[in-house]
């Protein structure tokens, strides 16, 4: 009996998530609406560096992303009312669930359940919810000399990004390439650069694939993640200035429907 009711219980569950995943992903396709982001800075260290630069962010920190996607959107979209609001939310004090090493299938649903339960527990005070949570690890620089930072992830169907960035003024620009990157595959956009080389995958990975000569490219598709400059070497863009949303990110999140 009660296992009865607890698999009852579970569906309805299941059934609730899988719902609002398919009402916000066609929410956020339509570009019709303003789309909430929420942006949740964490200390992934306990160093004094990482701390002070959280305490410095303010609203106009991520405004570049704000002001970089509307000018991108209205490359591809002249009507569009639409447009996608970033706001700073509070610093969170708790680190969100990790993946273990070389998980397998059911590590990952269990790591994405708990994640998805994680960021939906997380209360900043506003009253109005975000249609999108992106929490950023900051981290002291001096700490990872060397050493890459974790991967960042965009899980759509959460609608959760979870970014590992450095706490430094110099990074600003970089940090808000990866953000806009996870964010747009929120949006349904793909990775366009080989997982191997880091190179960007030609031509839907970049920015533009008619240039004549084609190398070296002076803009990055922001899927394509870098600059094109030989076909063996791409660079990391600065900043969002450098970076476009090419055509085939464009369609993935649905700026070409009519
Ligand atoms: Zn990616």
């Amino acid at each position: 009996m009660f296992r009865k009711i607890r698999i009852l219980l579970l569906l309805v569950v299941l059934l609730f998530v899988a719902l609002g995943t398919w009402r916000s992903d066609s929410r956020l396709a339509s570009w019709a609406y303003v789309t909430r982001v929420a942006v949740y800075p964490v200390a992934a260290d306990d160093s004094p560096t990482t701390a002070q630069f959280i305490r410095e962010l303010d609203a106009a920190s991520f405004a570049a992303i704000e002001n970089w996607l509307q000018r991108e959107v209205k490359r591809y979209r002249q009507t569009q009312q639409a447009s996608v609001q970033i706001r700073l939310g509070a610093e969170i004090k708790t680190l969100p669930p990790g993946l273990p090493n070389a998980p397998n299938t059911l590590d990952i649903m269990l790591w994405s359940l708990k994640l998805r339960w994680w960021a939906y527990r997380q209360e900043d005070g506003e009253n109005i919810k975000p249609h999108i949570q992106i929490f950023v690890l900051f981290h002291d620089a001096k700490r990872h000399v060397g050493a890459a930072l974790p991967h960042s992830i965009g899980m759509r169907k959460g609608k959760i990004g979870v970014i590992h960035a450095f706490a430094s003024p110099e990074q600003t620009g970089q940090n808000a390439v990866i953000i806009t990157h996870e964010l747009l595959h929120l949006f349904g956009a793909t990775d366009k650069y080989d997982f191997a080389t880091l190179q960007p995958v030609y031509p839907q990975g970049y920015a533009e694939p008619e240039r004549l000569p084609l190398l070296p490219q002076t803009l990055a598709e922001i899927m394509g993640g870098r600059i094109p400059v030989s076909r063996e070497r791409a660079e990391i863009p600065k900043d969002l200035s450098v970076t476009r949303i090419g055509p085939t990110t464009a369609e993935e999140i649905g700026l070409l429907a009519p």
